[in-house]
């Protein structure tokens, strides 16, 4: 990569904004942005009408015993989502439904999935070898930041996350959404996911938001030795989507299918 974006990719990292990147670049040039605090403000003003308690913990609390009635049990997993306000994410118009279990949209033609779809992936990943050991996802990569609920997830259960987004107007979206969050383990790059993210490769964890045919070879590349990468993937024989889970192991890969599960597509190249 030509990567000036590669040049200050060390961690900590502050969230940083796109400059003009040049069209052909892999991973947009990044460069230190203005306080966000505003955007951020608004968003909260917006999203939490008065009288709804949304922004209360108890919500979030609420959608959480639910997840476990279903089955999830990861703890870590379980207070990240009972931390971070998933109502901040969406409109203002669909701030009611943050907590129900349902997949809501971000604009663009794009998702934010139902919490118990992203937990179940967190848990997912959590199982890696590295995971179980460390008690961290570690290094880890998403592609697909979409408004960024997810990856402030991440950011609370690994010691470094990269998280790319397509779309030009989604990854600012999820700058002005997180900025204020102040995660310093976060980098949001503008760029094409499908080509990963070599310069802070290998990951430990790399979970897509995302489903293509077949998983890009980038991403078992930038996979690390007992690493786990979580992603849904279309099978060929029915063609449905699944999750798929891919361990790294010394002696080479081991794939496993779960279940049936409906993302929007992996897309190559970047999008305005
Ligand atoms: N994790 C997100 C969900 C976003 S939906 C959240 O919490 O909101 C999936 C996202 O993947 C979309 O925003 C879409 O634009 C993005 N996407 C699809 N193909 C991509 C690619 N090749 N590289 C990066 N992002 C991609």
């Amino acid at each position: 990569m030509s990567e000036e974006g590669s040049r200050g990719s060390r961690f900590p990292l502050r969230l940083v904004q796109v400059a003009k990147a040049p069209a052909t670049s892999k991973s947009a040039v990044l460069r230190p942005q203005a306080p966000l605090h505003q955007a951020h403000a608004d968003a909260a003003r917006a999203a939490s009408p008065s009288g709804l308690g949304l922004d209360s913990a108890d919500v979030r609390r609420r959608m959480v015993q639910r997840l476990q009635a279903a089955g999830l049990q990861n703890d870590a997993v379980m207070a990240a989502l009972s931390s971070v306000p998933r109502h901040l994410f969406v409109d203002a118009a669909l701030a009611t439904q943050a907590y129900e279990d349902t997949s809501l949209p971000i604009g663009h033609g794009q998702t934010i999935s139902k919490p118990s779809v992203v937990g179940r992936m967190l848990e997912l990943l959590m199982g890696g070898t590295s995971a179980r050991r460390s008690g961290s996802l570690g290094k880890a990569l998403e592609i697909g930041t979409g408004c960024g609920y997810q990856a402030a997830l991440l950011a609370r259960l690994a010691r470094q996350v990269v998280s790319i987004e397509r779309l030009r107007p989604l990854h600012e979206k999820a700058l002005a959404l997180l900025g204020p969050l102040n995660l310093m383990q976060l980098r949001l790059v503008y760029g094409d996911g499908m080509r990963g993210h070599p310069p802070n490769a290998p990951y430990d964890s790399i979970i897509a938001a995302a489903g293509g045919e077949a998983l890009p070879p980038a991403w078992l590349e930038q996979l690390a030795i007992g690493g786990r990468l979580v992603a849904p993937l279309v099978e060929p024989r029915s063609q449905r989507q699944v999750l798929v889970v891919v361990d790294r192991h010394e002696g080479g890969y081991e794939h496993s299918i779960h279940e049936a599960v409906k993302f929007v597509p992996l897309k190559s190249g970047l999008g305005n």
